[in-house]
């Protein structure tokens, strides 16, 4: 039956997936009458990682009408280019590559970077690093911000880093100021109707808060819709390995020079992230507990970040539910965040999905009239979102080739694998049309045709033997050309320090 408007709506947990959904419910339908409330438990606290975004996050800023200026500044926040990838191929001229974030004024670089991809998949000698090709590269390697003066017609795309305490604090001032109701208290139990619907809260202090609806921000604990609904969980543990990480900050080693980049470096049991915010690093090691253990990991962390002497900044260790809910949406309670799935952040993508699925709920619960009419398409479009985000993370692994370890093996000899992974590898192997294949599968896809081109050529997954000489038919482009006109279209970018900073000082 549908409703005049949402009713009660009832959020708990206040980490940065409650607060993103808060604010998000508060635009769509605070003037609508719905009334929102976040209830948190000051006494679990929240996971505090979560440094590095995609360009979504853009959008979420742009459609609440916050610009940069206003909460960059607060949060610590900087500017993210793309991602750099070192040491997961061992492939001579693939030990290194960028994953860039890119915007229609690519195209030029792009079509160059495509046509020698082609050549050099056919075994033709053409250069085919992605890094090349596109000036989001150039600008993260040089510490540039992705914001052109006006001498240019060229528009960057670009994420954020930011400090994952800070951003819940920025977005819990706004939403309150939007109309949001604050609780700050312990859910003890879940009471459900006859039907199976929950109907309210227990609590510590507040004792019995009533809601319609009910969204669970609670991290991994999950608490109402696995806990309470008993909603299945789907491991993807025999896809991606890794299920714990180690946490630790580290000054800027010279603060003058603030990278645009996340970088990910591959170790001996997973992979390093590094994440510049203005006033630190973050740092952490991202690995699995069937090759290593706490102590070990938190070594290797230690020595990859080349950390001696008695002042050693503390470690977090963390433990990871990776996979995703059978359905994020069951009867009057839809999961969100951490307790709604996770992947490994090797993508930076949870905050993604967070506002992927935000932004769907608010769409269908509003279409159906604020019914479960159209539960089913959406649990349908969440899911396949988390397995195609789930699928490019696999492909990092699939397509390593280091010895070093037997971990590194058995990722890349793994023999789970997906319909759509296994068909984009056959295609690529037999020298196929790689952009057919993606806008074939387009439908279950998250990332972009260019970004399979750039994980496929950027790991070097290219036949073994020595590359042929191209026929006359078969222009190569030189790639002095492309990299001439990104080192020139970089000169229009600023300092990345320099503008931060400059945003730092307007809004002191
Ligand atoms: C190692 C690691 C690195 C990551 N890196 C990235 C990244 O780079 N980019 C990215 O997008 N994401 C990343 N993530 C994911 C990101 O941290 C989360 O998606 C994000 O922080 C949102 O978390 P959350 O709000 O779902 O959960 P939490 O932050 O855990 O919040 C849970 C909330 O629930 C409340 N709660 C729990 N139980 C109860 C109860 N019984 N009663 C009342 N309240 C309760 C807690 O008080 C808290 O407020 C990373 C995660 C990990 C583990």
């Amino acid at each position: 039956m549908s409703k005049e408007n949402p009713g009660r709506i009832l959020i708990v947990g206040g980490g940065t997936a409650g607060w993103m959904a808060a604010i998000s419910l508060a635009h769509a339908w605070g003037k609508l009458g719905a009334e929102i409330t976040l209830l948190e438990s000051d006494a679990i606290g929240i996971i505090g990682v979560g440094e590095g975004s995609t360009p979504k996050m853009r959008r979420f800023f742009a459609k609440l009408g916050i610009p940069d200026q206003e909460w960059m500044p607060h949060c610590n926040g900087t500017y993210k280019c793309g991602i750099r990838f070192p040491n997961w191929s061992t492939r001579p001229g693939y030990e290194s590559y960028y994953h860039p974030f890119f915007s229609a004024s690519d195209d030029p670089y792009i079509r160059a970077f495509y046509q020698n991809l082609v050549l050099r998949q056919r075994n033709l000698d053409a250069h085919a690093l992605p890094d090349t090709y596109f000036v989001s590269n150039y600008l993260a390697k040089n510490a540039r911000a992705p914001l052109p003066d006006g001498g240019v017609d060229y528009i960057a795309d670009y994420a954020y880093h930011f400090d994952a305490r800070l951003i819940g604090d920025f977005l819990k001032t706004r939403s309150l100021a939007m109309g949001v109701k604050h609780l700050v208290d312990t859910v003890t139990r879940v009471e459900q109707a006859e039907n199976g619907d929950i109907a309210a809260v227990q609590t510590e202090a507040h004792g019995r808060v009533e809601a319609d609806f009910f969204i669970d921000c609670t991290g991994f604990a999950s608490v109402l819709i696995c806990k309470a609904l008993q909603v299945p969980f789907v491991s993807y543990k025999d896809y991606l390995f890794n299920d714990r990480a180690v946490a630790m900050p580290t000054p800027h080693a010279d603060p003058a020079v603030l990278r645009s980049e996340t970088t990910s470096t591959a170790l001996k049991y997973g992979w390093a992230w590094k994440i510049p915010l203005t006033n630190r690093v973050g740092n952490g090691y991202v690995y699995s507990s069937d090759y290593l253990d706490e102590a070990a990991a938190e070594q290797e962390l230690r020595s990859h970040l080349k950390l001696t002497g008695d002042n050693q900044p503390e470690a977090r260790h963390l433990k990871m539910r990776v996979g995703r809910l059978e359905q994020a949406w069951a009867r009057n309670c839809l999961a969100i965040g951490l307790a709604q799935g996770f992947i490994e952040p090797l993508e930076a993508t949870a905050l993604m999905i967070v506002q992927d699925t935000v932004e769907n709920f608010i769409e269908q619960y509003q279409r159906g009239g604020w019914s479960a009419q159209y539960q089913e398409p959406f649990n349908a479009k969440v899911n396949l979102i988390f397995d195609s985000v789930r699928d490019y993370v696999y492909m990092h692994y699939k397509l390593n080739s280091r010895q070093d370890t037997p971990y590194w093996v058995a990722a890349r000899e793994n023999p789970h694998i997906s319909d759509s992974v296994r068909e984009i590898l056959e295609v690529w192997d037999k020298g196929g049309d790689l952009l057919d294949e993606i806008n074939r599968q387009s439908a279950r896809m998250s990332y972009s045709p260019t970004s399979w081109f750039c994980i496929m050529a950027g790991m070097g997954r290219f036949p073994r033997k020595p590359p042929r000489k191209p026929r006359r038919d078969q222009p190569v482009i030189d790639p002095a050309g492309p990299k001439q006109s990104c080192l020139k279209m970089m000169e229009h970018f600023p300092d990345h320090r320099a503008a931060v900073d400059a945003m730092r000082m307007a809004h002191a």
